[in-house]
């Protein structure tokens, strides 16, 4: 099957839902973007700093890009020029500097909070606690040059149907919690983004609205990044 195929074959999936679909093009040469993007789409998702900038500068200029892996302090500045949402905020730390290039460029960058939901050590992320702390500090509602729009999560990598499904669904509870004890002029959160090749029929079910899907469109990667 061609991309355009594994593309509308995939979008398939997603109808009935109210979700959008991150490409994931890490690791694919922007000529594989360029080929979904002529298939009608729009919105790709990176996650290294570096491969993004070097995709966005030779790539069509209304492609949506997204960040979808852990961000460094000091390579914020990089995209916060034209990057339309970073889904892996994990410190206050981060959004300080997020908000600080935001203003610089005279934009105002969307965030996901990025929660540790798996059992997984390795992966990167913010606890329940952790988040709540940051979305009711008194500090934040001064960061006029972000936006927090909800939350993303990564489930354990296993098997067991019934472990990433418990995960999920502790993800959409505490947004439902969140969105209605934390609403300021830059909280508005609505927001889901789980789901990858692995697990994203669950992610569905379990209210995601953005999969954050690779190798199911574009195929098996070479090497891992
Ligand atoms: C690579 C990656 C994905 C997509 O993974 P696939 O298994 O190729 O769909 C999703 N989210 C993050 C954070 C990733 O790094």
């Amino acid at each position: 099957m061609g991309l355009d195929q594994n593309l509308n074959s995939f979008k398939d999936k997603l109808s009935g839902y109210d979700c959008q679909l991150i490409a994931v093009s890490k690791t694919y040469p922007a000529d594989t973007v360029l080929e979904a993007y002529g298939a009608g789409q729009k919105v790709f998702g990176e996650n290294k700093v570096q491969e993004l900038v070097e995709k966005y500068d030779v790539l069509p200029k209304d492609i949506e890009w997204h960040l979808i892996g852990h961000l460094q302090t000091n390579k914020v500045k990089y995209i916060a020029p034209f990057v339309h949402l970073i889904h892996s905020v994990d410190s206050f730390k981060l959004l300080q500097e997020i908000n600080k290039q935001g203003l610089k460029n005279q934009r105002v960058i969307s965030c996901l909070l990025q929660i540790h939901i798996c059992s997984e050590e390795t992966k990167f992320g913010l606890t329940f606690d952790e988040a709540e702390e940051i979305l009711k500090s008194e500090s934040i509602k001064d960061f006029k040059n972000i936006k927090i729009i909800g939350f993303m999560g990564m489930a354990t990598n296993t098997e067991d149907l019934t472990i990433i499904r418990k995960e999920f669904r502790s993800l959409k509870e505490f947004l439902t919690k969140c969105k209605s004890l934390y609403h300021t002029s830059n909280v508005d959160l609505h927001e889901l983004s789980m789901g990858m090749s692995g697990d994203f029929e669950i992610a569905l079910e379990e209210g995601s609205t953005m999969v954050r899907v690779g190798s199911a469109i574009f195929g098996k990667r070479d090497y891992q990044k």
